[in-house]
């Protein structure tokens, strides 16, 4: 009989898991609260421009994304952007272009907020905003890691002490990025990324246009974790003005002006802690926890990123398979 699974988050790790699950025979459906997939790979139009404000490259250290990444760059949605040890690629048009393009191969069901579930005579049930139920063999859950977590907290799954402790021990940095439109574009280093040497706060600046994705001069500046909690209470014009004053302090010898200002505040950027494998399967249920914060202690990577939400979309589903 044909297995049904519900994956909840149409990130990098909810749509490697649906690839992987379809190809073995079965039927899954995955659920997302956005208008668009692709969750943290994101990229916003502004104008005629557009600018990555999520992810901003992804290296390659196994061989099971390094297959993934060839087909990509075959079909052209990913170019190899610049390094030679572990070279950094990044979507032809877009972190996000490249996760649409992902989706279109698996059954998406946007604009739908999981706020329930459920466990009933071996099965699971999945309820969202409009309280439209819907009913699986198993679901994934992808969501960064204290939102599923706040998920299951309101539900009636029973969840172990043990599993409970050990899962909310995973936290996540912010990270506030300000988007800035440009009236003429100012050289970023030599490939329109810059992470070292920055003014304290700054952890990258990246010149879309440089970069290859923006037809207009676009800057994405990503402040860290310590910067971005110590501001948190502060107004988004404040934010982005202290943004701007940092970015221009960088460049004093170049005249920058600001023709456009937005702010990208993600609550959960990356995992400041990892869980010791790549999914966790909660006792008793068929519900497995997934995503960037599950990473194997063999992976030498070890930190959450584009390519550990592959791998623990690729690692839930085998240990699905194998029940
Ligand atoms: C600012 C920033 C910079 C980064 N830079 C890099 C980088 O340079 N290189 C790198 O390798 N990694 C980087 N990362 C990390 C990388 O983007 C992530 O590791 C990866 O994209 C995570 O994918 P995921 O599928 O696990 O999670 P997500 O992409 O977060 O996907 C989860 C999805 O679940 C959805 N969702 C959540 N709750 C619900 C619900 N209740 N119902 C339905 N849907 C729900 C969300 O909307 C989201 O689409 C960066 C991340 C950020 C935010």
């Amino acid at each position: 009989m044909t297995r049904s699974i519900g994956i909840v988050g149409a990130g990098l790790t909810g749509l490697t898991a649906a690839h992987h699950l379809k190809e073995a025979g079965c039927d899954v459906t995955v659920f997302e609260k956005s208008k668009s997939p692709g969750g943290r790979m994101a990229t916003r139009r502004v104008g005629d421009g557009k600018m990555d404000h999520g992810a901003v490259f992804f290296t390659v250290r196994s061989e099971a994304f390094q297959t993934q990444v060839d087909t990509w760059l075959k079909d052209g949605q990913v170019r190899r952007w610049f390094g030679e040890e572990h070279p950094r690629y990044t979507g032809t048009e877009g972190m996000n272009p490249l996760m649409k393009h992902y989706a279109t191969y698996v059954n998406v069901t946007l604009n739908t907020k999981i706020t329930d579930i459920l466990y009933q005579d071996q099965q699971v049930t999945l309820i969202d905003q409009d309280n439209i139920k819907r009913i699986f063999d198993a679901v994934i859950l992808t969501a960064p890691l204290p939102q599923t977590m706040e998920l299951i907290s309101g539900t009636a799954l029973p969840l172990s002490q043990q599993q409970r402790k050990e899962l909310q021990a995973i936290t996540f940095e912010p990270c506030y990025v300000g988007l800035f439109e440009l009236k003429e574009a100012v050289t970023i280093g030599e490939h329109g990324l810059l992470d070292e040497t920055l003014p304290k706060g700054i952890m990258k600046i990246v010149a879309n246009d440089q970069k290859g994705i923006s037809s207009s001069p676009k800057i994405s500046v990503y402040m860290d974790g310590t910067w971005s909690k110590a501001h948190d209470k502060e107004s988004e014009a404040d934010i982005l003005s202290d943004i701007l004053n940092r970015f221009k302090k960088t460049f004093p010898d170049r005249d920058v002006q600001i023709t456009g200002r937005q702010l990208k505040r993600w609550r959960y950027s990356q995992a400041e802690s990892l869980y010791p494998d790549t999914y966790v399967k909660l006792e008793h249920l068929p519900v497995y926890l997934a995503g960037d914060s599950f990473v194997h202690p063999d992976d030498p990577g070890a930190r959450s990123r584009v390519e550990s939400a592959y791998l623990s979309g690729t690692g839930v589903c085998k240990a699905l398979l194998d029940t």
